[in-house]
């Protein structure tokens, strides 16, 4: 099981798509059935010995440190890695303090997903000025001082990105290039912005021109003299589906059924963002057996009677129980998913040739299920 431990709601940026959008977002409510506990500890309150009895029952814990921004609790991390034995430990970070957590710990971190949006300005555009050259000397840094695990860029997008030009820029650049890369649109989370935004123009004219171009480069890479398979999340994950002849999947980003998260009181939730949602409450670490919590899925529509539910898994779980877009604004989201994966379907042929040629490997598009990146963006 994949939890994500939530060490704080603090965070120590105040990004266009997270905190800018909540102040515009004046509609609290998820509706009457969906009661929300706003008085949550704002940093972990129960005992540690508590989590790592509770690890122990899953010998395969994962566990991912997640926030508002983790590092804000670094002695809380420290106090986790020290005391409990998860199978792995991740963390998902702005990048800001990874400096001052001692490389000791840095280096027993087997993936890093780190919020970068693409090349500097518009990095900064999103997350605030000086964001991006103070996390890229961060990163810097953690691999001189023996980070060798995984990092993966995670950006998030909205209008201002062109995918195309920042996910290759992520990729080479002169500053600090990636080599896992991750994008999650900001889209459906937030009540009240599909009005004041320019989604549509935006989704049809770059985003999925520049998905299918994107598809169609990854595909270009494979064919190259060193055949790579870029780990490009939402790519790697669909087409990893599709070449191993999956017929079904649940929810990509294992949210309510393999991914859960643990609030700052021990309770266990499907997903970070259903924080104080009492009526998703799965139990208490205090009291609850890893490998037996309830399993939530999609059961509203439109996903239960979508064609490609098969492909996409629902997107998200959050976004399906709230509905903060109403259905006709929604759909747009999921023509993008449609889109993507037609980009990907569009090019199964070339990469089944470049199997057959050897050129690749199958196991190039394995990769670690639940890891933070939901694949459906
Ligand atoms: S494409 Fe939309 S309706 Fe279909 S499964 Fe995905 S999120 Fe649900
Ligand atoms: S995609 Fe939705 S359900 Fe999945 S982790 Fe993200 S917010 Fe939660």
């Amino acid at each position: 099981m994949f939890f994500h431990v939530i060490v704080t709601t603090e965070c120590n940026l105040q990004c266009r798509y997270c905190f800018g959008e909540s102040l515009d977002d004046f509609d609290e409510s998820f509706g009457d059935d969906i009661e929300v506990d706003y008085a949550l500890p704002g940093k972990i309150n129960y005992d540690v010995e508590l989590l790592e009895k509770f690890c122990r029952k899953d010998l395969d814990c994962v566990l991912t440190f997640y926030g508002g921004e983790p590092l804000l609790g670094a002695n809380k991390i420290k106090q986790i890695m020290d005391n409990v034995e998860a199978k792995l430990f991740m963390i998902q970070t702005n990048g800001l303090l990874l400096d001052k957590l001692e490389p000791k710990y840095v280096n027993r971190f087997h993936t890093i997903l780190v919020s970068v949006d693409g090349e500097e300005a518009l990095t900064d555009y999103y997350r605030g000025n000086g964001t991006f050259i103070k996390v890229v000397n961060n990163l810097k840094l953690i691999k001189k001082n023996g980070f060798r695990g995984e990092l993966i860029a995670r950006m998030t997008i909205m209008e201002q990105t062109d995918i195309d030009k920042q996910v290759r820029w992520l990729l080479d650049n002169d500053e600090f290039s990636f080599s896992s890369v991750h994008w999650q649109l900001n889209a459906g989370f937030w009540g009240n912005d599909y009005q004041r935004r320019n989604f549509e123009p935006w989704m049809e004219t770059s985003y999925i021109p520049g998905v299918e171009k994107l598809a169609r480069f990854w595909v270009d890479q494979m064919e190259e003299e060193k055949g790579v398979v870029l780990k490009l999340y939402p790519l790697l994950g669909i087409a990893n589906s599709l070449l191993r002849g999956e017929k079904n999947c649940f929810m990509r980003c294992g949210g309510g059924w393999i991914n859960y998260a643990i609030q700052t009181d021990g309770y266990i939730i499907p997903c970070p963002t259903m924080w104080g949602m009492k009526k998703y409450y799965l139990g208490n670490i205090s009291n609850t057996d890893p490998c037996k919590i309830k399993k939530i899925f999609v059961d509203q529509p439109p996903c239960t009677k979508c064609s490609i539910l098969n492909v996409c898994g629902g997107r998200c779980l959050y976004a399906n129980i709230t509905k903060r877009w109403n259905d006709e604004d929604y759909s747009k989201v999921c023509r993008t998913v449609a889109k993507l994966a037609d980009a990907v379907k569009a090019e199964v042929t070339r990469i089944q040739h470049l199997l057959k040629k050897g050129k690749v490997n199958i196991k190039d598009f394995d990769f670690i299920k639940y890891n933070g990146c939901e694949i459906i963006p």
